[in-house]
């Protein structure tokens, strides 16, 4: 058989949006499981609305995604994509779309000089005096009579009765190709074999069938996925919310918790919802996704995500949450990797995004962490929290052993000096040392303080009670 070829490619109008991503995972796993081949392809042909910034971004985008790329243009290092604009330049929509008008399948049209949209003229001469007088002139396909079949391997046969299409641009009066003209001599002189898009793209396969078909090429096999829709069931988009891969990155989503959670949008891969997409690859059989229209739900997404943050390694976990702090720019930790392991450790039970792990973990390892308002006034000005905070210190400035157990068997024995209840006391030390009433346990939190932090947070604490009484009973 011959080799399997498959390709993503985006147009840079924006950036990489999850329904593209998840396009190109779905193309990414067949070419990785065939063991064939994998191409990235920019569409930057309408030059008003492609930038480079975008084409940056997705390619970035994809690259987190865990998404590579076999070939392109040897830019030293990793392969460069191909881009249309560059192959414009090159003339290779030229050379076919020449072809097409000595066959008769194509024609020049010719533009008013003054009203660019009135019709002058179609030919199949190249109309060199109207061009060098600075007339617009496109280059149009030719659609005959007939009707236009394909085998859509979700959808099945499709059949579209040619008199629905009209004639319709290749080649733009700037010289540019437009889509449905360059998509097809792309996917033929990069020899794809599979084309896996967005449904809708549907409407214009027959256009592209056309064009094989004049050219007497091979047609790839075709399937149309269907779209991720938000909750309103109409394709998601920016009205949903954001949507772009970046985002999901910025928030704090893994690339592994953001891949598995768009598999599962459409793929079934059995009754397991968390898995290592890389380590399904032989699994993934494009026949078994579903033709129904999935719904985005991001609450599902961070509890994937989550699941995935609990399942693999604390190391591995503190790496991809230092180089998210890095992509982000958030102020980074300076504490030993011992440490922030244990905080990790400890936190990433509450969580399902670094980003919620960054805040849940931010007194663990920063001194300015605040005194949430509902400790203060709840439990850090009550009568008995300048006791509690006192014993406290005593206590803990004695302790000698900062296990578990050991901050256990203390915070049992300051409760039990009956200053106030159980609850009362584990909340007023939780609060001084952490300024927070929900954090990890308040055992294993104190143990992974150790002695100098708490101590000098117990010390905080009381500093800051006392101020505040002072504040509020001198005069305004
Ligand atoms: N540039 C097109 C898009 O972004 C590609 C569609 C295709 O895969 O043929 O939608």
């Amino acid at each position: 058989m011959s080799e399997v070829r498959l390709r993503f490619a985006p147009s840079p109008t924006g950036y990489l949006h999850v329904g593209g991503a998840r396009t190109a995972l779905f193309n990414w796993l067949y070419a990785r499981k065939m063991d064939g081949k994998f191409i990235l392809r920019i569409e930057d042909t309408d030059l008003q609305r492609s930038t480079r910034e975008y084409e940056q971004a997705i390619m970035e985008a994809l690259r987190w995604c865990g998404i590579d790329w076999d070939e392109g243009p040897d830019v030293g290092g990793p392969y460069g994509p191909y881009r249309q604009s560059e192959r414009t330049r090159a003339g290779i929509y030229a050379e076919y779309a020449k072809k097409l008008i000595e066959m008769g399948r194509a024609y020049y049209t010719v533009y008013d000089k003054v009203d660019r949209k009135k019709e002058l003229f179609r030919t199949f001469e190249y109309p060199k005096q109207y061009v060098d007088e600075g007339h617009d002139v496109t280059i149009s396909f030719k659609v005959l009579e007939g009707k236009t079949k394909f085998y859509d391997l979700l959808k099945g046969e499709l059949e579209f009765d040619n008199s629905t299409i009209e004639d319709f641009v290749m080649i733009k009066s700037d010289g540019f190709p437009t889509y449905n003209y360059a998509v097809v001599i792309d996917d033929h002189l990069m020899r794809i074999t599979h084309v896996f898009r967005g449904e809708d793209h549907v409407s214009n396969t027959p256009k592209q069938i056309m064009i094989y078909k004049a050219l007497d090429w091979e047609i790839p096999q075709f399937m149309h996925i269907p779209l991720i829709l938000g909750f309103d069931r109409t394709p998601l988009s920016k009205r949903h919310g954001a949507t772009s891969v970046e985002h999901f990155r910025s928030i704090g989503i893994l690339s592994r918790g953001l891949m598995n959670y768009l598999a599962l949008l459409g793929w079934s891969v059995g009754e397991e919802e968390i898995f290592d997409v890389r380590a399904r690859i032989k699994q993934f059989d494009p026949s078994t996704i579903s033709n129904k229209g999935v719904v985005f739900d991001p609450a599902k997404l961070e509890w994937v995500n989550g699941k995935h943050m609990r399942m693999m390694s604390v190391e591995e976990l503190l790496n991809e949450f230092e180089e998210w702090i890095r992509f982000t720019g958030r102020r980074a930790p300076q504490v030993e990797r011992d440490y922030a392991l244990k905080v990790v450790q400890a936190c990433r039970e509450k969580v399902n995004t670094l980003g919620q792990l960054y805040d849940f973990a931010y007194p663990f390892f920063f001194e300015d962490y605040e005194f949430e308002e509902q400790f203060v006034t709840e439990y850090l000005l009550s009568p008995y929290a300048e006791s509690v905070l006192k014993k406290s210190l005593e206590t803990f400035s004695q302790l000698e052993d900062w296990t578990v157990a050991g901050t256990e068997k203390a915070c049992r024995s300051l409760a039990e000096l009956g200053i106030a209840s159980k609850n009362k006391v584990f909340q007023t030390i939780r609060g001084a040392v952490t300024g927070r009433l929900v954090t990890p346990g308040l055992f294993e939190t104190l143990s992974i303080l150790g002695k100098k932090r708490t101590v000098e947070r117990l010390q905080r604490a009381l500093e800051y009670r006392s101020k505040k009484i002072h504040q509020d009973i001198s005069p305004a």
